[in-house]
């Protein structure tokens, strides 16, 4: 009798586990030809416990020396938003295949400048994007060029980045532009698109090298802007990250992406110290590394690696 109660009680939990573990793995949306390191994750917390694993966001702000390259990966999509300068492509491209990274769901150019597109024509021909969104902007650089035909080359249309586009990151992620709201600007730069993303409760905002003007444009609008993580505008410079701007984003974590030494001196002491007045801690690529922001829809937790 004991040893039929024994096995009684194996097969339930065998039955128990192996309906967790599907469970687990459908409602995830695990795709095996792309997995990425939060489902990995996913999946050894559900076979050790045994328990409905907590769903996550992680947020990559990779090191690519002055310029921008930042990887986003929630529901088992990623979303690059810029690919950093050219001279950093090689760098870049070993990060994304480290993570695992075959398919880019969402592939976001921000503005046509260098720091932001150099390494684009590499990604295109390295991974599988399946959206690409840029602003309406074009440039007479060869670096532009080579995206576009990149772009040409992989039959993948541009998609207007502009205010009101909504991007689908799956369950419980929300993201949706809030700018450019005009079609013309003066400075390049302020097409970059801001762009917020929400997942439960973890809050992003990421902003281009977007300036004052695009900020104030977004609170006239009555965006709300609130983040727990900014990606400071403008790799910390003075132009962007105004006082009502940061006073309504009330971020408790900045990040600044910027190159060690770099001849600009981002991010600027005035950034650094509006930040000091408000509490918010500073991560800066130049002196971090690539900085890792993980979610769980609650709490976020930051580590870098140099
Ligand atoms: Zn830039």
């Amino acid at each position: 009798m004991k040893v039929f109660k024994k096995h009684i009680y194996l097969f339930l939990s065998m039955v128990i586990s192996t309906f967790l573990l599907v469970g687990c793995a459908s409602s995830n949306n695990i795709n095996p030809s792309n997995k990425n390191t939060a489902t990995n994750d996913t999946v050894k917390t559900t076979r050790g416990k045994s328990e409905k694993s907590p769903n996550n966001i992680l947020v990559h702000y990779i090191n690519v020396g002055q310029g921008d390259s930042i990887l986003v990966q929630v529901n088992n999509k990623n979303m690059l938003i810029d690919a950093g300068p050219r001279d950093s492509k090689d760098k870049l491209i070993s990060y994304l295949k480290k993570v695992n990274i075959k398919k880019l769901d969402y592939f976001i150019v921000t503005h046509p400048h260098e720091d932001h597109i150099g390494g684009a024509s590499y990604i295109i021909n390295s991974f599988d994007v399946v959206n690409f969104y840029a602003p309406k902007k074009t440039h007479t650089t060869k670096t532009y060029r080579d995206m576009i035909n990149a772009l040409k080359s992989k039959n993948l249309k541009i998609h207007v980045a502009k205010e009101g586009v909504s991007l689908d990151l799956g369950k419980d992620a929300i993201c949706e532009m809030l700018s450019p709201n005009r079609n013309d600007y003066d400075e390049l730069n302020n097409y970059s698109p801001i762009i917020k993303l929400k997942y439960k409760d973890n809050k992003f905002l990421f902003t281009g090298d977007a300036e004052a003007l695009v900020e104030k444009d977004v609170l006239s609008k009555k965006y709300d802007v609130s983040a727990e993580v900014l990606k400071l505008g403008h790799h910390g410079s003075v132009s962007s990250t105004s006082e009502v701007f940061l006073k309504n984003v009330n971020p408790k974590i900045a990040i600044a992406t910027c190159g060690k030494d770099n001849k600009y001196g981002h991010p600027h002491r005035e950034t650094i110290s509006k930040l000091k007045k408000i509490n918010c801690k500073l991560y800066r690529s130049d002196l971090d590394g690539n900085i890792l922001v993980s979610g769980d829809g609650k709490n976020i937790k930051v580590t870098t690696k140099n």
